[in-house]
């Protein structure tokens, strides 16, 4: 027997309709790359969303089109997530920090008709243009007082707004039409795309809510530092306006100082990011003495957060949430919202807890399995490839049957690539992505516990541990080190620190000194890059 309620789709523009409503006065404020700061309402922006629908119709946009967006976090980007979409066109986020070679192949296939840039990132286009299709649109996001010199042909984006209607028509799509388009970084082979439909966007951002939103009402400020051009800023810019919030869009300044001038000035309550951005800020707040004004949680995710920068931002009472997901999942699999029981346990424990990667988000399955594909008992002892299943999670990648074809099991689950276990209290712990733990003579060592507890050393700012080859090991770990001050401490010291969380064998074999560590595009540590670095590397004993 069939229910009988009303079928009505999920719609990405619905959103924004509810919240021009509902929450009218709550609003967007953006660092521009115009230099200022810029304020405004969902109601305005419903309003600016309706013109660019209109413009991206006179611009020839047909539903299905891929629209592309090269730009930092801010109003008009956030416009172009519901214009592009509400259209029935696809909104496909690029991220800058992709390499030309990236860059040049995932336009080309996404047969991108239109692409959106910020002022900052024109001459990424400059450089780029001879290898991108000749009729590809560029739109520059600004005004024409402030289009900078081009050699481009460029349109200006207020100059498309000005004079639109502000109502559209938006069109009754059917809710599994797709909506966005995002690549995976592709630290192997080329990128591949995760393509979001309206459904999984709508029904994600209610899981994001349901779960974050708990002290996250009307009228209160949030940061993404996550990027709107990447895993879609782990969905804010659709959660937050169910929710009411407020959101902070931080424009290109991201490092330590400028993260907590604005949070200040702001004053915003919680912040989201990677962990290398909560590093800038808290040396921002050991410098100020004291953490932004009104600051008092964080959502750290991306990549494993360190023990001690969860110990230090809760020792501020700032509360840590730490988040588990990933492109492909759009993106958040797990959360940190800890029970209040959780909040009464002694501190050490606390941080025990804090340091998993947290539960399962509604509409997410989790499984752990063994080289076999057998399940293993969530019991916090078993560690297996995760999988995992649900109403936001990729089906396959767009236009790549191969890549498609080997993510997804025989269960119909998809293959994260990642290594945990999950406990009985069904806390999920992130062991390490599979290609990233050091195997070393037949046993596994944990790259991120390895940092966490190096991280524990005052004398350490940042590290990597990476597997180096050894020939009677096969693998042995290494330390790569940010010193934090003039003094380094000696391999030995380090080792001590670690000591009481690992087996004598665990230990780092070295450790090497760099001035900075580099980072993927999504802003975590490139350990595919330190690897490479280290071809040639010679181990102590062996040398
Ligand atoms: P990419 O960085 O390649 O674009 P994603 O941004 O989708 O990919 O990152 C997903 C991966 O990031 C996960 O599979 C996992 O390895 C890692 N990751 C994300 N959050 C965490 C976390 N809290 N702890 C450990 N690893 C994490």
């Amino acid at each position: 027997m069939q229910g009988m309620m009303m079928n009505r789709p999920l719609s990405i523009i619905s959103i924004l309709d509810y919240a021009a409503e509902a929450h009218p006065d709550s609003g967007i404020v953006s660092v521009r790359t115009e230099g200022d700061t810029h304020r405004t309402t969902y109601r305005d922006t419903y309003k600016r969303v309706g013109k660019l629908a209109h413009a991206l119709e006179k611009l020839g946009v047909k539903p299905g089109d891929r629209v592309a967006t090269l730009a930092w976090n801010g109003y008009r980007h956030f416009e172009l997530y519901y214009a592009i979409s509400g259209m029935g066109a696809v909104c496909h986020t690029i991220n800058p920090r992709l390499s030309a070679e990236q860059m040049i192949y995932i336009v080309g296939h996404a047969e991108d008709k239109v692409i959106f840039v910020d002022t900052t990132f024109l001459p990424i286009l400059e450089a780029l243009r001879d290898h991108l299709p000749a009729d590809l649109r560029i739109v520059v996001m600004t005004d024409r007082d402030h289009l900078p010199d081009t050699k481009l042909d460029v349109l200006v984006y207020e100059d498309l707004l000005d004079g639109e209607p502000e109502t559209y028509d938006w069109p009754d799509l059917d809710e599994n039409t797709a909506a966005g388009l995002c690549y995976t970084s592709g630290t192997t082979g080329n990128p591949k795309g995760a393509l979001y439909s309206h459904r999984s966007t709508v029904l994600h951002a209610l899981m994001v809510a349901a779960v974050m939103g708990g002290a996250l009402g009307q009228g209160v400020n949030v940061l993404p530092v996550v990027p709107l051009f990447h895993v879609n800023a782990w969905g804010l810019p659709y959660a937050g306006p169910i929710l009411g919030i407020n959101l902070v869009m931080p424009g290109p300044a991201l490092d330590g100082p400028s993260v907590y001038k604005l949070m200040d000035s702001e004053n915003v309550y919680s912040a989201w990011g990677v962990p290398t951005v909560w590093m800038g800020l808290l040396g921002e707040i050991e410098k100020q003495g004291k953490p932004p004004k009104g600051f008092g949680d964080v959502v750290i995710g991306g990549s494993a957060a360190p023990r001690t920068m969860i110990e230090a931002f809760e020792k501020m009472g700032i509360n840590v949430n730490h988040a588990w997901g990933m492109t492909e999942m759009s993106p958040i699999g797990t959360h940190g919202v800890s029970p209040p029981a959780v909040d009464d346990l002694p501190f050490d424990k606390k941080i025990d807890v804090k340091a998993k990667q947290g539960r399962r988000v509604f509409g997410v399955d989790l499984k752990i399995v063994d080289d076999d594909g057998n399940r293993q008992p969530h019991d916090g002892k078993a560690i297996g490839e995760l999988f995992v299943r649900g109403n936001a999670i990729v089906s396959g990648y767009y236009k790549n049957e191969e890549a498609s074809a080997k993510a997804i099991d025989a269960e119909g689950w998809f293959g994260t690539g990642d290594v945990a276990s999950i406990d009985p209290d069904g806390y999920l712990t992130i062991q390490d992505r599979s290609k990233d733990l050091i195997k070393s003579g037949g046993e596994w060592i944990s790259s991120i516990d390895l940092e966490s507890a190096a991280l524990a050393h005052p004398g350490i700012a940042n590290c990597a541990a990476i597997g180096v080859a050894h020939p009677k090991w096969d693998e042995r770990p290494v330390l790569v080190a940010v010193a934090a001050g003039e003094d380094k401490p000696s391999l030995d010291e380090i080792r001590e620190t670690m000591a009481e969380h690992f087996a004598k064998w665990q230990l780092p074999d070295d450790v090497i000194w760099v001035d900075d560590l580099p980072l993927t595009a999504t802003g975590k540590v490139s350990k595919l890059n330190l690897r490479q670095q280290l071809s040639d590397y010679k181990h102590p004993e062996v040398a």
